[in-house]
């Protein structure tokens, strides 16, 4: 079931648009049968979970860090991630700068950018993100790549909302090209709203449930 699903979006999918499944919380069983149907690429929320997860899987998985990060937990992951998308603070990405430097490498990241009308999302405003992209700390942080930018439009049925927030992601993407940034990623898109997304300009799409089946919630 889990390859039928996994096939049936990737045939969907632009070429240009890469497809994140999102394991959190599905046990190793079930990214396997993904990973033997070709999935390379896998995204988690939580820290811990993702550790074990990375040390039981085969070595070339691309793990995503999609959740909060929280700055006391990035050195857990920083030696093997992929790609964090989740970057929604000037402090975390202090850390992240600073855990990589120890490291001996560059780390790729993603912006969170707030598009949604809900108070209860991370991330920057287009004025904060701007003016960070603009200033001396940035150009300062030698160990992170910016790669582009995460987000997560509303939870809501109003289709013309959700575009209108990706809308505005793509079009602050494009003037960011200004400052200086080359950003190729556009994270956004979840099982709900991948197609719009999609129509509205994301290249990476981060999808669980409907590959997975349900989420299982679990306490941490
Ligand atoms: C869980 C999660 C997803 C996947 O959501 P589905 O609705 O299961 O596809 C995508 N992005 C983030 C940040 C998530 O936490």
């Amino acid at each position: 079931m889990i390859a039928e699903n996994l096939n049936k979006i990737k045939n969907s999918l632009p070429p240009n648009v890469t497809l994140v499944a999102v394991s959190k919380t599905k046990p190793i069983e079930m990214i396997m049968e993904a990973y033997e149907a070709g999935q390379k690429d896998f995204g988690e929320n939580y820290v811990q979970e993702l550790v074990d997860k990375h040390e039981q899987l085969p070595q070339d998985i691309r793990w995503h860090f999609i959740g909060h990060l929280q700055s006391n937990k990035v050195k857990h992951i920083v030696p093997f991630v992929y790609l964090i998308h989740g970057v929604d603070s000037v402090k975390l990405l202090q850390e992240i700068n600073k855990q990589a430097l120890k490291n001996g490498k560059t780390v790729n990241c993603l912006l969170q950018m707030y598009i949604a009308q809900e108070e209860t999302k991370f991330g920057f405003s287009f004025e904060e993100c701007e003016a960070f992209l603009k200033s001396e700390l940035f150009s300062q942080l030698k160990n992170i790549k910016i790669l582009g930018f995460m987000a997560m439009a509303s939870n809501t049925y109003d289709e013309s909302q959700i575009r209108k927030e990706f809308l505005s992601l793509k079009e602050f993407a494009i003037s960011s090209k200004f400052l200086g940034l080359d950003t190729q990623i556009l994270s956004y898109g979840m099982s709900s709203d991948y197609k719009i997304a999609i129509e509205e300009g994301s290249t990476m799409i981060r999808i669980g449930s409907s590959i997975f089946g349900e989420r299982n919630y679990k306490l941490f």
